[in-house]
């Protein structure tokens, strides 16, 4: 909007970072038009040329990843240390769709009186809506296949955290990308988000966000019948069956669900304990919690941050009423702090049906198995997931059962560039990273030539 400006501020200190000029519905419509008329020339590119200019972004990427790191340590509040684990995971993402840009081919399919061969063409211009948790990170997965099969992008980063996509747009010209192939726009979600969902020359919405949100893309996006992926919250179980190394599941379990302060729709949110190790495991898991380091993002030791802002940090706190079981130390001064927080749960309550999206964990204790699977399921959503025993064939068995789609078994990570990931039932549908993110990115072709 001509003459409109907004801060970007640093939730750690609360201090304004950047002042950037606000866009509206006018310079969303630059933008597309913009990548509108790059995309003739992009899909053109041949493929191992279009590989070689993001293998050139993923190794500038590397290039520059302290810089990318401190950007996006002081615009979103990351200890530094998560910030360039973060980064480094945006170049492999870059590496790996510059090797999958001639990996993924149609194939001849037999039939009578011909050949029958498919193609996968790319969509055109594709709109990207990031959330504010993981900027550059979730703007690399949609970039990479996006580009990758040929399309061209409206980029639209949170308006807390446009900064590090605002470097990257830079960084993509730099490695040779044309022109109006990536064109960022920082501007309001219910505007310039609003503008991309509805617009006509846009053939594809790859969105992350609230469920809420997506639900609204899904229903703007219906006017066009544009493609949605839609990846939206989650309210993951960390399940501890009685027979998993305990010490080892509680010491990881602070991390499934405090990292990134817990504004993370993979956390595991909720963690389900097997009644006969119950207070075992609680003592094991508040020692942990004890020990995570909250602090200065810039301070190499810290592993937990403050959160993304006041008003985010209102709603976080709401969720927690009486005295929590464990509750941690948050620095004093300025920033938008909130302490590690333990409760005990039924997983009817507030804490263990909604997306806190903070650092509030739900404790909640099950008797066998079928229990176990039956608290699990019982939640709209359905993202992500852990199972901790040393029983391989109950691990596999509960993995099938549980309605999520990313699951690890005495482990709680979830995203790498090869593995596809994304929810099932109100976590949204579609599938980012691996191969599987390119056919969210093109269309499929059929061609039959006659020969006889
Ligand atoms: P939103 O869903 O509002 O924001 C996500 C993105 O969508 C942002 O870029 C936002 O822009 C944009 N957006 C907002 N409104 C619209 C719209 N009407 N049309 C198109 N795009 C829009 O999430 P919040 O930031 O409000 O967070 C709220 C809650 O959502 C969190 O507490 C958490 O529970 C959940 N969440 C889940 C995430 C996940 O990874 N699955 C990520 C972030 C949030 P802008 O912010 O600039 O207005």
């Amino acid at each position: 909007m001509p003459g409109m400006t907004f801060a970007v501020v640093n939730p750690a200190t609360e201090e304004t970072i950047a002042q950037l000029d606000e866009a509206g519905v006018e310079e969303t419509d630059t933008a597309v038009a913009r990548a509108t008329e790059a995309f003739p020339a992009w899909r053109a590119v041949a493929p191992l040329d279009r590989a070689r200019l993001l293998r050139r972004l993923a190794t500038l990427v590397e290039e520059h990843a302290e810089e990318l790191a401190r950007i996006e340590s002081q615009n979103v509040g990351k200890p530094i240390g998560g910030a360039r684990a973060e980064v480094a995971m945006v170049a492999q993402v870059f590496h790996f769709y510059a090797g999958a840009v001639d990996k993924h081919h149609g194939q001849t399919i037999p039939v009578a009186g011909g050949v029958d061969m498919t193609f996968r063409e790319p969509l055109g211009v594709v709109g990207l809506i990031v959330p504010w948790n993981f900027p550059l990170n979730i703007s690399s997965w949609k970039l990479g296949p996006a580009l990758a099969c040929g399309n061209t992008v409206v980029l639209k980063p949170a308006e807390l955290t446009p900064l590090s996509a605002l470097r990257l747009a830079e960084l993509v010209l730099q490695a040779g990308i044309p022109e109006g192939v990536v064109n960022v726009v920082t501007g309001p979600g219910r505007v310039v988000g609003q503008r991309l969902v509805e617009h006509h020359d846009i053939a594809k919405i790859g969105f992350t966000g609230s469920t809420e949100v997506g639900r609204s893309v899904m229903q703007g996006a219906a006017g066009t019948i544009k493609r949605v992926t839609l990846e939206l919250g989650g309210k993951s179980a960390n399940v501890i069956f009685a027979d998993a190394d305990l010490e080892q599941a509680a010491a990881s379990a602070p991390y499934a669900v405090f990292d990134n302060a817990g504004q993370d729709c993979c956390a595991r949110s909720r963690i389900l304990v097997e009644r006969s190790v119950y207070d075992r495991f609680v003592e094991l898991l508040v020692g942990a919690t004890r020990k995570v380091m909250v602090g200065d993002p810039q301070d190499e030791a810290s592993e937990m941050g403050p959160l993304i802002s006041a008003q985010h940090r209102e709603k976080v706190a709401s969720f927690v009423d009486g005295q929590p079981l464990f509750r941690g130390d948050v620095p004093d001064g300025p920033g938008f702090w909130f302490p590690c927080t333990l409760v005990e749960a039924s997983n009817d309550d507030r804490v263990a049906r909604e997306e806190v999206f903070g650092p509030v964990a739900a404790l909640i204790p099950f008797a066998d198995e079928e229990e176990a699977i039956r608290v699990a399921n019982d939640t709209p959503y359905g993202l992500s997931g852990s199972i901790w025993t040393e029983n391989g064939a109950r691990a596999l068995r509960v993995a099938r059962a549980l309605e999520s789609g990313v699951i690890s078994v005495n482990s709680n990570t979830s995203v790498r560039p090869s593995t596809p990931f994304g929810g099932f039932k109100q976590s949204g549908f579609g599938r980012e990273l691996g191969m599987y993110a390119l056919d969210g990115y093109s269309e499929l072709k059929n061609v039959f030539m006659a020969t006889s």
